[in-house]
Order: C-alpha cells, then structure tokens, then sequence
C-alpha cells in the first residue's frame, strides 16, 4: 500500500502550512472534488435511509461538556477553554452534546421514533504536534456523525441498519474492513459508573453483531466513556489498525441532558441514544481511500474521471466542447492537449484517470471518441453522448467498475 502523505501532496490532493499549524490540513481542488463526492454519497445514503440533517456550531459553553461527561472523562483530549468575559468557550470534542440539545429543544412523541438526526460536522482533538501527520492524525476534524433517538425495542434493529449501510459504503469505496470489534470497558477511571447500564447496552450489542453474522472479536479497554461500541477497523499498509465506523449505544446522555418522549400512555419516557458514524472522520477515510488504490479512485470519487486527450491543435475546439457536455452532465473532465507532449506521454500522464477519450480526425468528423480505460482496455470509436451516457449511470450507482461498453443495468433491478 501507499502512503498516503506522500500520494497526498504528489497528487495535489491536500497539503499542510507551518503557519496554519500541524494537524491542520487543507484540502486543494482535487481533494475537495473527492471529499465533495464522498460527503455527498453519505448525505444522500443517510436520506434514504430515513436521516434528517441539521447544522450546530463547532463551540460551546464549557457547561455543556460538563453535563455530557465529557469534561470529566475526555478533557485530555480537548483544547484548553477561551475565555470570553465571564464565560469559557470549548471547541467541541464531539457532536453528541448539540445533539442532544436539539432533540431536547422540542417535545416528542414516540411516533417520531426513531428520530435519526445526522450531521457531517466538525470536532477537535487536541493531539500532540509529535503525533500528529497527514490526514490521519488531525486536530480538526470532519466527522460523518448521526444519533438515533429510539426506543430500548427499536436498538438492535437500528444498528443492523447502521451496519448495512457501512457494508454497502465499503462495497461503493472498494474498502475491506480489517475486523469488526465490539469495544468493552477496561480497567481504570475513564468511563462513567452504572455497571447495569453496561451490562444491558453490551447484551444489546453483542446481540446485534451475533445477528448480522458478522465475525468480531471482543476488546476490553476500547469502549467509548458512556458506553461499548461496535467498531469496523481498518488496517494501513504496515497492519497498523484504526477505527472507521461505528455503532454505539447510550444510556447515560439521555439521562444526563433528561431527554424524553411522550409514549402512547401519555406519561414520559427515556429514549435511548445510538451514535453511528458510516465512514467516521472525512479525513481518515479520504487517507484510507487514497493508500488503499494508490490514487486510482472509483471513477465516482476521482478528481479527474475523463481526460479528454485530442491528437493534434485541429481537434481542440471538439476537445473544448466534449469537456462542456461533461460540465454540463456533472461529470468531471480535463483537457491535456497537444501542448502537453506526445499521445503516448499524455496517456501516461492520466493513468490515473479512469477514462481517457481521444479524439483524432476520424473521430471528430463523427462526434465519436475512441475510449481507453485505466486497467489498459481500449474501445472501439463509439458516439460521444453513448460513452458520457455510459460513464454517467456507472458514476451515479457509486460503482467501482469502469464502463467498458457494454449495456448496463442498475443492480438490483434485473433484466
Ligand atoms: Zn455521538
């Protein structure tokens, strides 16, 4: 596998500034283009799947982490507070607390449940300088985060939900994960008390995982502060492990803020928390993307998903127009004209790029472009619009194959 930090910045994909500061990476056009591409996937995944979205800010009122716990378990991991006159403000270090603030701030029925409120926000980690590298060890970081308020019956089936949607994430990304891990509490001070609380949320999980068949194995020590989780794990090049998704029950925020819903009784009653994360951090994901294909991204994800490469200066202006269909369909294309060198070491320049189209005299007298893909396949000159066409419905399924020509059909929706 690759590193990511070197791939990272060869590909002008992000880059870092003393002046900004270590574990502040910012994102170049094409690595935006990838972030865009993959934060809009999830977006649509989790409307689908019944998520409705909402915004909160990056900061709070040092109270606020108080009450969620996080001041008393996780203030290591925070950076220091901002005085502000006679109030003290903390960068988040997690999306939870506003969460549940949202939810609290107006009054449920328990037909609204389940009540799965998402977000793709930012948090902070206060890493150390020596630590910190790439995309993987940042202190700003863009969580893919969601909670689901619920009843205790609702659970099990909301996090197989959660499970499947990190299964098919991985299957659009072309991701593997390493293991699946059911993280328990371990010894010392670091979680919060209510060994019933932990008995009957690790019974729950334990269940979930023994129902979706998934192979895990149990980690004592790994658990968040207010509960155990299901974590997907994914491994480097050099088999270091990390956490990319998961799925947390949570009993003690809902009683910590007194969240509740109206039942079909009319008296009130707790609901229960499920954090989930499908792709966790925008950057970690990002850095697993980019060392896990070597740049060679899904044709939906890559920055660049058509060189348009015309032999001589004659077909530039049907090059220039090729490249406005593609605008125009969302589909993002680039020229590398004859100023860029000879075919061959123009070919070779985008071999990343999943599509190469090049036109030549014979193609451009019938609006046509001879195809190339990047595993080496070459088509017959076919139209241009069959071949946007083409590309277009395999980019909107999130598929990881290239269009090689051939008719192609939806999955799932049969012949
Ligand atoms: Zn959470």
């Amino acid at each position: 596998m690759h590193d990511h930090r070197k791939l990272g910045r060869e590909l002008d994909l992000f880059d870092t500034d003393p002046l900004i500061g270590a574990g502040l990476p910012y994102w170049l056009p094409d690595g935006a283009a990838v972030r865009h591409a993959l934060e809009e996937y999830i977006r649509a995944a989790e409307r689908r799947a019944g998520y409705r979205h909402v915004y909160s800010p990056v900061l709070a009122k040092r109270e606020l982490y108080e009450i969620s716990g996080h001041w008393s378990h996780y203030s290591d991991d925070m950076f220091p507070p901002m005085n502000l006159g006679s109030e003290q403000m903390v960068l988040r270090p997690s999306l939870c607390p506003h969460h549940a603030l949202i939810y609290r701030s107006r009054s449920h029925s328990y037909r609204e449940l389940p009540l799965r409120m998402a977000e793709l926000g930012g948090m902070y980690r206060s890493e150390l300088s020596g630590v910190l590298g790439g995309l993987t060890r940042v202190r700003a970081i863009q969580l893919n985060d969601a909670h689901i308020f619920c009843t205790l019956d609702q659970v099990a089936d909301e996090a197989l939900a959660s499970l499947e949607m990190i299964r098919q994430a991985y299957q659009a990304l072309g991701i593997t994960p390493a293991r699946y891990r059911l993280s328990l509490p371990g010894p010392g001070g670091k979680y919060v008390a209510g060994p019933d609380m932990w008995r009957r949320s690790t019974a729950l999980l334990t269940d979930v995982l023994d129902r979706s068949g998934l192979p895990y194995e149990a980690a004592e020590g790994e658990a968040a502060f207010y509960g155990p989780k299901i974590d997907v794990q994914i491994a480097d090049g050099a088999g270091r492990e990390s956490t990319l998704s998961t799925v947390q029950v949570d009993f003690h925020q809902p009683e910590r803020f007194d969240l509740h819903y109206i039942g079909a009784d009319g008296a009130k009653h707790r609901p229960v928390m499920v954090h989930r994360s499908i792709i966790g951090s925008v950057e970690r994901a990002v850095a697993h993307l980019i060392e896990q294909h070597g740049g060679a991204f899904p044709a939906w994800l890559a920055p660049t998903q058509l060189v348009i490469i015309p032999i001589s200066d004659a077909e530039v202006p049907n090059a220039e127009a090729l490249a406005r269909r593609c605008a125009g369909l969302g589909l993002r294309a680039e020229i590398a004209g004859p100023e860029r060198g000879s075919l061959g070491a123009r070919i070779r320049e985008a071999r990343l790029v999943p599509y190469q189209a090049v036109i030549g005299a014979k193609e451009a007298a019938g609006d046509q472009v001879a195809l190339r893909l990047r595993d080496g396949r070459r088509l017959d000159p076919r139209l241009a619009d069959d071949v946007l066409t083409g590309i277009g419905a395999l980019v909107d399924a999130h598929s990881t194959d290239l269009w090689d020509g051939a008719a192609w059909r939806r999955q799932g929706r049969g012949q």
